[in-house]
């Protein structure tokens, strides 16, 4: 993740309702497919920070994040618009304010970076079980989809037991495969609760 390109570069941004394209000379980062990266960080994070505000109650960032949770993960079918502004994402995450009951979908990275939840670990897992179903998701991962309801209580427990085994026996094998077939079919449905 490091800094790759210090070349001139065009963001897309709004002014006044009407989209336009500046001209700035910024260090670049490139980010996974599913993130906010290409941008320069401080522009893109202002209007995260702004639209996030205007749906918030506290009108302090560091007070006004507090107010948000992480309810949701999936991946977009079509390529969507971050709230930061960058385009494309595909790794979506909903968030929802407590107070004012609000949500937005925030691309992955955004998430991650500004809001400091660890979506990026959730993504990660259904990546690796998507590529190997004998693999497991993470701890983290698991404690978001309790709290989702996706998996139950029981197979929350076995989860978290188990996850770092590689010699399972075939019922605790199929076990794994049940629970992540579940994460992937949660997924697919965008995860939006
Ligand atoms: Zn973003």
């Amino acid at each position: 993740m490091a800094p790759t390109d210090l070349s001139k570069t065009f963001i897309r941004c709004l002014r006044g309702g009407v989209r336009v394209d500046l001209e700035v000379t910024s260090t670049v980062s490139h980010f996974g497919d599913g993130g906010c990266g290409r941008m320069s960080d401080g522009y893109n994070f202002q209007q995260l920070k702004t639209e996030i505000l205007a749906l918030s109650r506290a009108t302090d960032w560091e007070t006004a994040k507090t107010e948000w949770k992480l309810i949701g993960v999936g991946e977009a079918e079509e390529r969507e618009t971050c709230l930061c502004g960058h385009f494309p994402i595909i790794e979506l995450c909903t968030i929802t304010n407590q107070v004012t009951g609000r949500t937005a979908d925030v691309g992955n990275v955004c998430v991650k970076r500004f809001l400091g939840f660890r979506s990026d670990l959730i993504f990660a897992s259904i990546k690796r079980i998507r590529k190997d179903p004998d693999k497991s998701i993470g701890a983290e991962a698991a404690v978001f989809l309790r709290e989702r309801g996706i998996i139950n209580a029981w197979e929350y427990d076995f989860q978290q037991s188990t996850y770092r085994k590689r010699d399972l026996t075939y019922k605790q094998l199929s076990t794994r495969h049940t629970i992540n077939q579940k994460v992937l079919a949660y997924v697919a449905r965008r995860g939006i609760v």
